[in-house]
């Protein structure tokens, strides 16, 4: 596969720390065999997340030192304002400390002017922070994903699609007055940061411009979906990735967006509106004692700055090619040494199979988890468990739910990382895969009651004995 080079040089630099293996072994254990209990500075390659982890250019490094950070009417809010309506035709902007930061405002209003006693959400997959505020806000929350999406290696270009036929089928079911807002995630990230066509989305729209129903779209990584909708969708390829922006967000009658992922900050995000000048004021006012004044939105002056100038760099082709063929490049490296992933790959990480990899241990005892300790054990590469670890159990029954995938997620930071680093963590990830067999799951030592992934702690299971974690478990 040809190598895309970096579309930058390094003016900076930050050195991370290599680690030998024992040293790996005494932090892990430490850390209760979970990798969110490391110390970052034992990590030397952190693929945990995307979201807030990328590098700033110099141009937004530059621009903090233009915030105005007056309270009120901040130029770097106009600034920003301004570049939404450019980018995607939403005159109306409120910033957010982050992308949860919109939800949270906008989604209670929502519910509320629906009126209604059932209020339920569809979307083609709620994100985590989404799902928890709409369900905060006293909604449902309901998922219509293509079924695609579930097989990871079947190949299909839209994994991030609703399921139109389910899409409609729920709509009837809950019936369309109790349909608050339908949600398009683009990418989806709960799918695997897989896009969403453009023919799924104007359909999608259709259906709720038809039914009065609202449309929300989660932009947080919408310059990755347009990029994939100019490289694969018919009629495309010869529109810049701005109009193709535009034509996305057309579709929506107001978004919420993270700017830690393409906006290209480590904090930030905002929500904006198409028209509706009724809904905007009803959620600035929200705003005030939630998120901070509807000028700054829990943001500095500063900060705004660097969003504007971000969502610009997002944009750029040669950017947006090196990035999705950074994370294309992973994959294909893993999938040519036989180490089954989600493909095609998404926008922004690569979804190794661990069930697939690892099929002697049980969902309970989290295949996925166990992959991503032996992977930091062999390299200081931190990952991150997508499956029954982070699904949790039941809260009626307390049965751990059954997740349908049990995926490790190695999530590329923007702007971080150079090629070099996709080959160690390949090299990396393939050697742990070739002594599958050896690898055992994970017990519980602690386990919270909620959000368990995050603070749970962990022993090897003593099924399937293993020389190499006994001696661990021994030491
Ligand atoms: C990260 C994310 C959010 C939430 O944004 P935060 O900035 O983490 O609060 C919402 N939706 C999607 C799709 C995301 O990836």
């Amino acid at each position: 596969m040809k190598r895309i080079p970096e579309p930058f040089r390094i003016k900076m630099v930050e050195p991370i720390r290599m680690t030998e293996q024992p040293y790996r072994e005494v932090a892990l254990r430490e850390a209760g065999f979970n990798p969110f209990l490391l110390r970052s500075e034992d990590v030397y390659i952190d693929l945990l997340t995307d979201s807030g982890t990328g590098a700033m250019s110099d141009r937004q490094w530059a621009g903090m030192m233009l915030g105005d950070e007056a309270y009120a009417g901040s130029r770097n809010y106009y600034r920003l304002a301004d570049t939404i309506e450019r980018l995607f035709g939403y005159p109306y902007t409120i910033p957010t400390h982050q992308g949860r930061g919109a939800e949270q405002i906008l989604f209670p209003e929502m519910v509320k002017r629906r009126g209604s006693a059932t209020p339920v959400f569809l979307s083609n997959y709620h994100f985590d922070t989404t799902k928890a505020h709409v369900e905060i806000a006293g909604a449902k929350a309901i998922n219509v994903l293509t079924k695609s999406a579930l097989d990871t290696a079947k190949h299909d270009d839209w994994k991030g699609n609703f399921d139109l036929a389910e899409l409609l089928h729920a709509i009837e079911i809950h019936g369309r007055q109790n349909v608050a807002g339908i949600i398009a995630t683009i990418t989806c990230n709960s799918a695997g940061g897989q896009p969403m066509s453009m023919a799924n989305l104007r359909t999608v729209s259709g259906y709720a411009r038809e039914m009065g129903i609202p449309m929300i779209i989660d932009a947080t990584r919408f310059a990755e979906n347009a990029w994939f909708i100019k490289q694969r969708e018919v009629g495309y390829a010869e529109r810049s990735i701005r109009d193709i922006v535009r034509e996305m967000m057309c579709y929506g009658d107001m978004l919420t967006l993270s700017a830690k992922k393409d906006g290209l900050v480590n904090i930030g995000g905002f929500c904006a509106f198409r028209q509706d000048e009724d809904l905007f004021r009803a959620v600035q006012t929200r705003c005030v004692p939630m998120e901070g004044f509807i000028t700054y939105g829990g943001l500095a002056g500063r900060d705004m700055e660097a969003v504007a100038i971000g969502l610009e760099e997002a944009v750029e082709s040669d950017y947006l090619a090196y990035r999705i063929g950074q994370v294309a490049y992973l994959g294909e490296r893993l999938r040519n040494a036989g180490v089954p992933i989600q493909y095609p790959t998404g926008g922004h990480a690569v979804f190794v199979d661990a069930a697939a990899i690892l099929p002697h241990v049980r969902p309970e005892q989290f295949p996925a988890h166990a992959l991503a300790c032996e992977l930091y054990i062999e390299s200081g590469v931190r990952a991150v468990e997508i499956g029954s670890l982070m699904l949790g159990r039941d809260p009626k029954t307390g049965e751990q739910e059954v997740s349908p995938l049990e995926l490790l997620r190695l999530t590329i930071p923007r702007r971080v990382y150079t090629n070099d680093h996709m080959d160690y963590i390949a090299d990396a990830l393939i050697a742990v895969a070739a002594r599958a067999e050896s690898i055992k799951g994970l017990d519980f030592e602690y386990e919270p009651p909620i959000l368990r992934h995050f603070t749970a702690r962990f022993r090897w299971a003593d099924t399937a004995p293993a020389a190499s974690n006994k001696e661990l478990v021994s030491a």
